[in-house]
């Protein structure tokens, strides 16, 4: 660690406040590091999102969103939840406050990808999600890029047959987008659309990518993003994030409701017509969730 990072940082955890025993180049206590909960439980297949009751269908363990919008990537995997320690420690790492905690923050975002492995392609190129330029230098830095990076030196110690390789110019972000805190999933979607570009469209012809970035909301992002990477020619798109927030707009679904929302679907298919039409209303040519 450099003299000057020394000087400047806390001799306190950022996260829970307590004392740092010794000078750390990422101000997060040691307790505070092994109390980020990974995700577990039931959780959709292709988005990643916890699943509250078990699926009806043990073959297609899929949320709602994904049965009635697939998205344009093959599956996103997420380390744990954007809550507590980790909302706080991905605010500090964007604020610069943590950057170094990057290194901390890159080992999870490992661990979420290292669940691809033997699934996804044996290639991948390793695309961050990027910021716009304007926001890049006010910044100084792309999170999404740092996590990566810090991800990719922890993989290619643990698969070392696992050729993943960072493209971090790939993908292009168009306009600056609004922030996407508190805006509904339809905002989101509206935000984000033709947000991004491929620089060269002949560097992800018949590639499979990895999209990396820091949080996965809605999914808004992820998919957009996606689609742009397909539209260009890529073969295949994978996500990875560090985080996943859980959707605030989907009602929490016990078996009891499930079942009996599904004996209503089966006598009137009001359910299913309501959602169908929810989604068309609300898509044209990009799915809303
Ligand atoms: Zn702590
Ligand atoms: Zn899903």
């Amino acid at each position: 660690m450099d003299a000057l990072s020394c000087a400047l940082l806390p001799g306190f955890c950022s996260l829970c406040g307590s004392p740092l025993p010794h000078l750390s180049s990422a101000p997060i206590c040691a307790v505070c590091w092994t109390e980020f909960p990974a995700l577990d439980g039931p959780a959709c297949a292709r988005c990643g999102d916890t699943l509250s009751a078990p699926s009806l269908d043990t073959a297609a363990p899929f949320c709602r969103a994904c049965r009635l919008a697939p998205p344009p990537f093959v599956r996103a995997v997420a380390f744990g939840l954007y809550q507590d320690r980790m909302k706080a420690a991905i605010h500090g790492l964007k604020y610069d406050r943590l950057h170094p905690a990057a290194r901390g923050l890159g080992r999870m975002l490992a661990q979420a990808i290292a669940q691809l492995a033997g699934e996804a392609p044996a290639e991948m190129l390793v695309v961050p999600v990027p910021l716009h330029r304007a926001k890049h230098a006010e910044r100084g830095f792309n999170q999404a890029r740092s996590l990566a990076v810090e991800a990719l030196s922890v993989l290619r110690k643990s698969h070392p047959d696992w050729k993943l390789t960072l493209a971090s110019s790939t993908l292009m972000r168009l306009r600056p987008t609004e922030s996407q805190a508190g805006l509904t999933t339809r905002q989101r979607r509206l935000n984000v659309r033709g947000a991004f570009t491929v620089s060269d469209h002949a560097a992800v012809t018949m590639k499979h990518v990895l999209l990396v970035d820091d949080i996965f909301t809605t999914g808004a992002t992820a998919r957009s993003a996606a689609l742009t990477l397909q539209r260009a020619g890529a073969a295949s798109v994978w996500v990875a994030t560090l985080a996943r927030a859980r959707r605030m707009y989907e009602t929490r679904y016990d078996s009891r409701t499930m079942q009996r929302e599904d004996n209503e679907a089966l006598s009137s298919h009001a359910l299913a017509s309501t959602l169908q039409g929810a989604v068309r209303s609300s898509s044209h040519d990009q799915p809303s969730f």
